[in-house]
């Protein structure tokens, strides 16, 4: 097997060409922990050699946000700083490309005041609106990658030592990017065709509505008039096509906002603002997450929950065969990036303006008259199983098979 440096190297060429297909002057924005610091200098240099005019790099670091957590006054978790709204505004407006690296330990914000917790998703949620609109409306290209931390590795491999559990927790990720294929860039070329060959195949349905039935799932969930499935690769306005998830495995699409009945079981957990979720249910009334219950982390999925009006309703509907090859690792990830990618998912919050007609232009109000759901926040979590059925019922009643036993019918 290659060194490590070069496999890391290959990434960061990866993430450059194929992530946000960096252009001639452009500028760049990467958003690492300071422990991925390697590899935000390598995606830095890769950029540079694409053409980049500039790369940014917004350093965080957990255990001093950690540190904030613990410490700070309770105030400066319910405001969010207008430097940080402008700092992101500006690289919008010059048609910056956007990387984010996810690294994060899946529980190390365990035990902070929920309370705190929330109260930072809302302000931070609006301080960004501006930015995830320009995100979720395709203006500008943007991915987001994985990038193996200590802390989340133990989590993965927790019987290893730590060295040996960080090298497996990388492999994986490369794994599950195609880096071990011959030419990795096409190998995501052909990936592109095959999911966007499903997205053609459901758009041609015109789907009125899905049918969802496993154990502790019985769901009906309607789609919004003129919705759109999408997959794997996205287009900006200029025309510059991105892979706004490496890996990605999923084909989705926008639920109509009022158009949710039944209830949903989980079945992986889920990382949410550094806390779990596990085992979790929620039942929908007209759209409306109507009643939470959860084994484990009950209090921040109902933070999550009261984030705004819109995170009480589905912004997003994903089907993943059970048989993908992230879950043919039986790796739980404990991290969305992944475990998104080996299960059928929704997400609570904002729809994607492109899962609609016409979407990318319209305003949030016209969103919302079209059906999709608008919100400051979007998390997705995980309901697909071996055992889940779905059908999907066309205007006329005509039922068709979507899914059988997890996996494409
Ligand atoms: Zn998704
Ligand atoms: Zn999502």
């Amino acid at each position: 097997m290659e060194p490590f440096e070069r496999q890391l190297t290959r990434y960061a060429e990866l993430i450059v060409k194929v992530g946000v297909n960096v252009q001639q002057g452009q500028e760049v924005f990467i958003v690492s922990q300071v422990d991925n610091a390697p590899l935000a200098r390598l995606v830095a240099a890769a950029a540079y050699e694409a053409g980049a005019a500039n790369v940014h790099v917004d350093w965080s670091d957990d255990r001093v946000s950690r540190l904030k957590y613990d410490h700070a006054d309770p105030e400066v978790f319910r405001s969010f700083p207008a430097w940080e709204t402008l700092k992101r505004g500006s690289f919008v407006e010059k048609g910056a490309c956007f990387i984010s690296f996810v690294s994060s330990g899946p529980d190390v914000m365990k035990g902070v005041d929920p309370q705190r917790i929330g109260d930072y998703q809302k302000a931070a949620g609006a301080g960004l609106a501006e930015f995830r609109r320009a995100i979720q409306s395709d203006k500008v290209a943007w991915t987001v990658v994985a990038a193996a931390s200590d802390d989340w590795a133990q989590k993965v491999f927790p019987g290893d030592p730590p060295e040996v559990a960080t090298e497996k927790l990388w492999l994986a990720i490369f794994d599950a990017v195609r880096l071990h294929a011959d030419d990795p860039v096409e190998a995501w070329r052909a990936h592109d065709g095959t999911l966007h060959g499903k997205v053609d195949w459901l758009n041609g349905l015109r789907l009125r509505k899905l049918h969802y039935k496993a154990a502790g799932t019985d769901l009906t969930v309607e789609l919004p008039d003129r919705h759109l499935w999408v997959g794997a690769s996205s287009e900006t306005p200029a025309g510059i096509r991105f892979m706004a998830n490496m890996p990605t495995e999923e084909v989705f699409t926008a639920p109509r906002r009022d158009g949710v009945n039944g209830y949903v079981s989980s079945t992986k957990p889920l990382s949410y603002a550094g806390n779990i979720i596990d085992r979790f249910k929620l039942t929908f009334a007209l759209g409306r997450i109507v009643k939470v219950e959860a084994e484990e982390g009950e209090e921040i999925l109902k933070q999550l929950v009261e984030t705004d009006e819109g995170s009480h309703y589905l912004g997003e509907m994903a089907l993943v065969p059970y048989r993908s090859p992230i879950s043919e690792s039986n790796i739980l990830f404990y991290n969305t990036l992944f475990d998104e990618n080996a299960s059928n998912h929704f997400a609570i919050g904002s729809g994607y303006a492109f899962n609609v007609e016409g979407g990318k232009t319209m305003s949030p109000e016209e969103l919302a008259a079209s059906g999709v759901n608008v919100s400051v926040t979007h998390v997705d979590f995980m309901v697909g199983s071996a055992e889940m059925d779905i059908d999907g019922y066309q205007e006329d009643g005509t039922v068709i098979p979507i899914f059988r036993n997890g996996n494409w019918a």
